[in-house]
């Protein structure tokens, strides 16, 4: 994985490239490149052994003019001021490409979470949870999962929150368990999107996901959901990876047998199905119908994307292509679908676990799913019409056009405050 491309100024060539096709100003474009503001803090914890160590931590809000910044909370040792900055301002993007009434936040603390115990975790949680409580809210600010969080971290925010506040506000976050007032559908939602998105890809370019050859680098949350509902569509993943590696079989994984092996083990590697096993980039260079990178940003950079042989590419992770990489597959055959569109089902779903909060009263598993694929089929129609109308050159572009002008119309339609 290249660490040369820092993700914020990703973000804002993406913002550039698509300038050119709005109906905006550069000085209301440039606003758009920039986060509102960004809180660093410092946590002092106290460990199991009586020792107190610091972590810093941050959140960036990155644009509330359609709604409450919205984002999820990473725990990774590469996490950085830059790299919540970018992931905030894809969120903005990602939320207006589906059209649900939020802004993008990202938060986010430099740890391993493995180096520490549950309790560990916890107080780590709560203290962070303390520092952000001035700034969400329901209708402020309105955390999630993200890299290396999941309900549990949600369900102690949520109660930190409560308390400090002394309410019951569960809408504050979203990605809880069920019983602490999450939504059916939430955890599968982002793989879903994945695979609604490639779906669409396929139908749009006269392509059969039957029988299609499928490769998915990254087999956490987004990757291994995005595998085992692909799979349904008839296709066949015949290589996923994680971080210990990829393994490969030639007529195809059943995904959920490599998921019970990853539970079992811990990674993908060992699978005894197999038929070999190779290093990430030799999973991203495959000759496969349809590549989902569904681990980090910057998978791809302009060297690698030379050697991808996948027709398709639709992103599962946030910013897994470089601008370079992107630079390449423009002037190629391969297309790729956005992050923003195929993973943004995670927020899409959290917005609906949002709504049922505010409203207490919950949804059926089967009317969240009929419900999301309505909002993805209908940005991914909206994707293509701009893609088509403008001759935009790349589908990422394309949906930064729909995205950036539905932020502009908002803020232009509001005016400013100084
Ligand atoms: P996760 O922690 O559940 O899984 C990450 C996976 O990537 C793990 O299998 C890990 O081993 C693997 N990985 C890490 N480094 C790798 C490497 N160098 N090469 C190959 N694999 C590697 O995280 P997730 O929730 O699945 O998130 C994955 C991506 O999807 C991130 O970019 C995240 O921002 C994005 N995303 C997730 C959600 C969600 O709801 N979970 C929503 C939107 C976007």
């Amino acid at each position: 994985m290249s660490d040369q491309a820092n993700p914020f100024e990703s973000l804002q060539e993406q913002v550039d490239d698509a300038s050119a096709y709005l109906d905006a100003s550069d000085d209301v474009v440039n606003r758009l490149k920039h986060p509102e503001r960004v809180l660093e803090t410092n946590l002092s914890v106290e460990m199991d052994d009586g020792s107190v160590e610091v972590f810093k931590a941050f959140r960036s809000e990155f644009n509330g003019d359609r709604g409450p910044y919205k984002g999820g909370i990473r725990y990774h040792p590469n996490v950085s001021r830059d790299e919540v900055k970018a992931l905030s301002g894809w969120m903005v993007y990602k939320c207006a490409i589906v059209g649900i009434p939020y802004g993008g936040g990202k938060g986010g603390i430099i740890i391993d979470p493995d180096d520490y115990s549950e309790g560990e975790l916890e107080r780590i949680t709560r203290s962070f949870a303390k520092e952000l409580r001035p700034f969400i809210g329901e209708d402020k600010d309105i955390p999630a999962p993200d890299v290396n969080t999941g309900q549990r971290e949600m369900n102690w925010i949520k109660d930190t929150y409560e308390t400090l506040e002394n309410t019951t506000e569960p809408g504050v976050i979203t990605g809880k368990a069920l019983d602490s007032g999450g939504s059916e559908g939430r955890v599968e939602a982002t793989g879903r999107s994945t695979m609604l998105t490639a779906r669409e890809a396929f139908d749009y370019l006269g392509r059969d996901m039957e029988g299609a050859s499928v490769a998915v680098q990254g087999y956490g949350n987004a990757g291994w959901i995005a595998a085992k509902l692909i799979d349904e569509l008839g296709a066949n993943v015949v290589s996923v990876s994680d971080s210990s590696g990829a393994i490969y079989r030639e007529d195809g994984f059943d995904p959920r047998d490599v998921k019970d092996h990853k539970n079992e083990t811990g990674s993908v590697s060992g699978y005894p199905g197999a038929q070999e096993e190779f290093s990430n980039r030799d999973l991203l260079t495959l000759d496969v119908d349809l590549l989902v990178p569904a681990a980090l940003e910057n998978a791809i950079d302009g060297d690698l994307a030379t050697d991808v042989q996948a027709d398709v590419i639709v992103e599962a992770a946030n910013g897994p292509l470089t601008p370079d990489a992107d630079d390449v597959f423009a002037e190629t055959d391969t297309y790729v679908f956005p992050d923003i569109l195929a993973n943004a089902g995670g927020v899409t779903v959290s917005y609906f676990e949002w709504v049922q909060n505010r409203q207490r009263f919950y949804w059926s598993e089967e009317r969240v799913n009929d419900e999301l694929e309505t909002i993805i089929v209908s940005a991914f129609d909206d994707l293509i019409e701009a893609y088509e109308e403008n001759d935009v050159p790349t589908m990422r572009q394309a949906a930064y056009v729909v995205a950036i002008q539905r932020v502009v119309d908002a803020y232009e339609e509001s005016g400013n405050w100084p």
